[in-house]
């Protein structure tokens, strides 16, 4: 059942995890916890089968469903630091 052994990006090693995803539709980036997700244990990249992907893009399709919000900073790169 593995989709992907090798990581397209840097030919890491593939795990099956279950993660908090990070998922991008139509230009908007949702959290989803809790998702099934191969994940590239260098590089952070994460493969989603398809089924769970279909699932992830219904979750966004309703996004204003979504009840909870997580906040990160958000720094610049050319920020001041003293
Ligand atoms: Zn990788």
């Amino acid at each position: 059942m593995t989709k992907h052994d090798i990581c397209e990006f840097c030919d890491g090693e593939i795990e099956y995890r279950i993660i908090r995803a990070r998922f991008n539709f139509k230009g908007q980036t949702i959290y989803v916890d809790n998702v099934p997700a191969w994940v590239c244990v260098r590089c952070g990249e994460q493969y989603f089968d398809a089924p769970i992907y279909k699932r992830l893009e219904e979750i966004a399709r309703h996004r204003n469903q979504i009840i909870k919000t997580v906040c990160f900073p958000l720094a610049e790169y050319n920020m001041a630091i003293s």
